[in-house]
């Protein structure tokens, strides 16, 4: 019988000196992350496109004893994310773990919505995956250490929905780019790449839906076991999970967390 390591089980959680790059730092979900990595112990590289918000956050971890810098790029710009890489890596040395928590969706019905309208949300939402993606995979296989990858697509992934040609499309995309990736970079580079699904989470985009006393919010839970919608620090857990040696055996896959959406 093999035995189970004593020092693997007492640390397999730990991020502890790693270098963490977030994306969408400057968002609900992006910036809980991003401290929570620092809270973790990790080193936190932020980037968003809105440097007055990095900035702030940046403050706000720093007052809080987290190691962190960051910098402005657009995800979706090849140009921007290869200086992004470099930023970081300069900074600190190396990038052992990326968080990718940026994402947009303009609601629109296919009769309505513009063609470059829904481009602009597949750029925003997948190919902006994509290069974020591939650029640090190639940064962690220089670096011959592995790495973990962990990128927040949707339920509405796996799901259609009225007005979301756009947004279903591209997160269904990024959730099989996901498992691609994994293919491509596990194996050989030792790379695991994983997503999580969430429903709704609070943020200002949806911070309206939380009305309890409203239609959209009643119809929610009667699709929602755990008996509330979310708030971004019900994700931490989960992400530190995906980027620690915990769930060395977990990759390529779309992992649920959505307070049971899915059951009922
Ligand atoms: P937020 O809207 O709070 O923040 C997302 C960040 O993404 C923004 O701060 C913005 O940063 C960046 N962003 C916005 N538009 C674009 C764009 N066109 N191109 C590149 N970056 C952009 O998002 P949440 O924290 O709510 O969501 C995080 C992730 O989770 C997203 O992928 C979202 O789709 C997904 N999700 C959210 C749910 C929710 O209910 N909130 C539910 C399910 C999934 P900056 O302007 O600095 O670039």
């Amino acid at each position: 019988m093999v035995p189970v390591n004593k020092d693997f089980v007492n640390n397999m959680f730990s991020v502890e000196g790693k270098v963490a790059l977030v994306t969408g730092a400057t968002g609900a979900l992006g910036s809980v992350l991003a401290k929570a990595y620092g809270y973790a112990g990790a080193k936190v590289f932020m980037t968003g496109r809105n440097e007055a918000k990095l900035k702030a956050l940046e403050e706000e971890c720093k007052a809080e004893g987290i190691e962190c810098a960051y910098g402005v790029a657009d995800p979706a710009k090849e140009e921007d994310v290869d200086a992004l890489i470099k930023a970081a890596v300069a900074k600190y040395g190396e990038i052992n773990i990326l968080a990718v928590c940026h994402g947009y969706n303009k609601p629109q019905n296919i009769l309505d919505q513009s063609v470059a309208d829904w481009q602009y949300i597949m750029d925003a939402d997948c190919k902006s995956v994509y290069v974020v993606c591939k650029y640090v995979a190639q940064q962690m296989v220089d670096q011959g250490k592995g790495g973990k990858m962990v990128v927040v697509t949707s339920q509405r992934s796996k799901r259609g929905m009225a007005g979301y040609t756009g947004y279903c499309t591209s997160k269904g995309g990024a959730d099989l780019m996901v498992s691609s990736m994994a293919c491509d970079l596990t194996a050989k580079y030792g790379i695991n790449v994983n997503s999580i699904c969430p429903t709704v989470f609070r943020s200002e985009l949806t911070e309206w839906m939380f009305d309890p006393e409203s239609a959209v919010y009643q119809n929610f839970l009667k699709r929602e076991p755990i008996g509330r919608l979310a708030e971004p620090d019900d994700f931490v857990g989960f992400a530190l999970f995906l980027s620690s040696e915990a769930s060395k055996y977990m990759t390529g896959g779309n992992y649920d967390c959505s307070g049971g959406y899915l059951t009922c």
